[in-house]
């Protein structure tokens, strides 16, 4: 056993089938009074229930949440916040509603409930991204972690499969890059694991039958212990390639994710090789990288960046971006091996273990 070190982010969680109707009584075990509820503008219906649920509780709704928390729209709900006096939110979405949670806590100490509806695990981090002028910034404070998590397996069951996919893919990619980062230990790497192997045996179920209640329950456990991973260690080459083509060419989160981690895993294929193993046991297939693609194609789930709006042109910007400010990385990052990544992932090319081997 090598030398390591764990620290537990705190957080209370509550898992089941509906589970939502415990709100009100976590609202009251925190001691909370005036609570504003977030969501996105479409899921504004839900966010109403979950008002009427919490009764007298609820001051306000915002049903502004955007993808990658711009600030002007967390200036609009501190706003809210403000002319309400509230005394905690309630968040229920994917990782954009989280975001605007979190984003508030950072500036208001506020204690946050967080009710997730896709796989994205923000929800179980300390971290944040903000987009301010065009540019997404991360931070992390313990803050931000919220304090208790209500996973609802009910209310996942209308997240169409298309998100299904990529949604429980990204939260693939927050274990797998677990499995070979620095601080990586064995409590996290165990996680990981399970974590990968309930959603990958999920994800075929579920696009069968998106109403597979058993299915849509591994998967949303998947997504929490894929996210403590997340929480947890720090991420390498994936997460900066996707942080990196996402702030620069506004590439959709999830998909972009879906994409990338085949060609990621990759690159790190020979330097982290039982990370490797223990990913491909957990999706049951020979390689890591390869699995994972096929995985992906055979959900239906988009494999080339140029699909889904990546600029051929802006291959080489990335690299330059990436290179600039690095990830620590199992794999010494190399402009050449990075474009031909990039390339690679442009046009959807099988990601075999030796592709940018050097
Ligand atoms: P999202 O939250 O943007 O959701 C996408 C759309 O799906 C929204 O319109 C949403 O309302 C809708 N939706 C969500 N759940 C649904 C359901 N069950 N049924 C029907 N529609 C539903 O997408 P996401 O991928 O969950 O989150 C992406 C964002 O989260 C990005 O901004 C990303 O940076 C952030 N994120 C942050 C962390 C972190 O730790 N800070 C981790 C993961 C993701």
């Amino acid at each position: 056993m090598s030398d390591f070190v764990y620290s537990a982010n705190p957080g209370r969680v509550i898992f089941g089938s509906g589970t939502i109707s415990r709100l009100g009584e976590e609202a009251d075990r925190l001691g909370v009074k005036r609570i504003v509820v977030l969501s996105t503008p479409e899921q504004e219906e839900q966010a109403g229930a979950i008002a009427v649920n919490l009764g007298a509780r609820t001051v306000g709704l915002f049903a502004g949440a955007q993808m990658h928390t711009p600030t002007d729209v967390t200036q609009n709900a501190m706003d809210l916040i403000a002319s309400r006096d509230a005394d905690a939110v309630v968040s229920i979405g994917g990782g954009s509603t989280t975001g605007l949670g979190k984003a508030i806590a950072f500036r208001t100490d506020l204690p946050q409930i967080v009710v997730p509806t896709t796989y994205a695990g923000s929800e179980a981090t300390p971290i944040l991204g903000e987009t301010e002028a065009g540019k997404k910034v991360t931070k992390s404070d313990p803050r931000i972690l919220p304090e208790v998590i209500i996973y609802d397996v009910d209310l996942t069951l209308t997240l169409p499969v298309g998100m299904s996919v990529t949604s429980g893919v990204n939260a693939i990619a927050h274990a797998a890059e677990a499995l070979y980062a620095r601080e990586a230990n064995p409590v996290i790497s165990m996680m990981a694991e399970e974590g990968i192997s309930a959603i990958a045996r999920a994800l075929p179920l579920i696009q069968a039958n998106p109403s597979d209640l058993a299915a849509r329950s591994d998967a949303l456990y998947g997504a929490w212990l894929c996210g403590v991973c997340l929480g947890s260690v720090g991420m390498a080459l994936h997460h900066k390639l996707c942080h990196t083509l996402g702030g620069m060419f506004g590439l959709p989160h999830a998909s972009m994710h879906t994409i990338i981690l085949p060609y990621a895993l990759a690159y790190n294929a020979h330097a982290a090789p039982q990370a490797m193993q223990r990913i491909a046991r957990a999706i049951n297939q020979e390689r890591a990288p390869l699995g994972l693609f096929d995985l992906t194609r055979k959900l239906g789930g988009q494999i080339a960046l140029k699909d889904i709006g990546m600029p051929a042109e802006g291959i080489e910007q990335a690299v330059d971006e990436i290179l600039a400010k690095p990830y620590w990385n199992p794999e010494a990052l190399a402009r050449g091996p990075l474009i031909r990544l990039l390339t690679a992932a442009y046009s959807g090319e099988l990601p075999a273990d030796d592709l940018f081997q050097r």
